[in-house]
């Protein structure tokens, strides 16, 4: 059952209680209903992908009830400080340097170095914001393919019985995405066009991107995800001493290096832990990567078009 949650004190509590305890939960902003989770903690985002039905894993926003929390996790430029002081709280992304100390998990970002960040506007989105007091990763809240939710209602359409709690607080106003701008290479570049007219941004910082190039780092295209250095080998049954084994389940004997994704078989377990694992595989100092058959249902997709995509050398 998925508690639908009234936007006022008591409601917003309970919405912050669920999240900070792991669990999912649906929240109104200006833009679209998001579908939040805890964003430093890799299983919960995890659960988000799963509740969507993503088949990939694609980097998610982080929600902050002002820009002063941002700055925590990332690096700010004099351009990202002037984009925040002109329109947060409100419907614009920035990706930007993610900060070495930050507690945000590697698979919010999907593995990039760089995070999504914006400071929604309506004021029960920030209370609950701040209530929480981590980074909230949001995606729209509705299953994957399908349009993005507007009204508590649509969302219950969509994910009802399979996220905790909708915060309900009434239709969104703007309805249409945040749009996302890159301040993380040379130019700003428009990655995807949203709630902030890309008019009033260039009215605000000079010349934007929005060609081809700029495309080409948006995450759809594959260039900007993380891919681990070493090469990777798929469907691995056998192991050698020369090589790190990406387990799923009962490890291959005989390997030089073994990071668990899921000691217990566990799917969603496994997204948590896919990227912490190939980082820690990089830098077992292996010749290459073996891993281990992980089933094609549930996240099973999208970690295996994950490390598909590795073994090509496609990022
Ligand atoms: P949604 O989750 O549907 O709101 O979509 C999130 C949008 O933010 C997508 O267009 C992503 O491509 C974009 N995005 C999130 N994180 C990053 C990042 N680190 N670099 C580039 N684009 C990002
Ligand atoms: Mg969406």
């Amino acid at each position: 059952m998925t508690e639908v949650l009234p936007a006022d004190a008591a409601g917003i509590a309970r919405a912050a209680a669920l999240l900070r305890a792991g669990a999912l939960v649906a929240f109104g902003t200006e833009t679209v209903y998001g579908l939040g989770a805890d964003a430093t903690d890799a299983r919960a985002v995890a659960a988000v992908f799963a509740a969507k039905d993503r088949p990939r894993f694609n980097p998610l926003i982080c929600h902050y009830p002002d820009a002063e929390t941002v700055w925590a996790d990332v690096v700010p430029t004099e351009t990202a400080r002037r984009l925040a002081e002109t329109f947060w709280p409100g419907p614009l992304t920035l990706v930007l340097p993610k900060r070495a100390g930050s507690r945000v998990a590697d698979l919010t970002g999907a593995g990039l170095d760089t995070l999504a960040v914006r400071v929604p506007a309506p004021e029960v989105a920030r209370a609950l914001l701040r209530a929480v007091g981590r980074p909230v990763a949001a995606p729209s809240a509705n299953p994957s393919g399908r349009v993005s939710p507007t009204t508590a209602a649509h969302v219950l359409d969509g994910l009802g019985g399979r996220i905790a709690a909708v915060l309900d607080s009434g239709p969104c106003k703007v309805g249409v995405e945040s749009t996302v701008l890159d301040l993380s290479g040379g130019q700003p570049a428009l990655l995807r066009p949203g709630g902030v007219p890309l008019e009033a941004i260039e009215a605000a910082i000079g010349p934007v991107a929005t060609g081809r190039p700029a495309v080409l780092r948006g995450p759809g295209m594959l260039a900007a995800h993380y891919a681990p250095h070493l090469p990777v080998r798929l469907a691995a049954e056998h192991v050698g001493p020369d090589e790190a084994l990406l387990a799923f389940g009962e490890p291959l004997p005989g390997a030089g290096a073994v990071f668990q994704l899921s000691a217990r078989g566990d799917v969603t377990e496994a997204a948590a832990n896919l990227f912490a694992g190939l980082r820690a595989l990089d830098a077992s100092g292996c010749a290459r990567i073996a891993a281990m058959t992980v089933p094609e249902q549930g996240l099973g997709r999208a970690i295996n078009d994950r490390l598909a995509r590795a073994a090509a050398g496609r990022g």
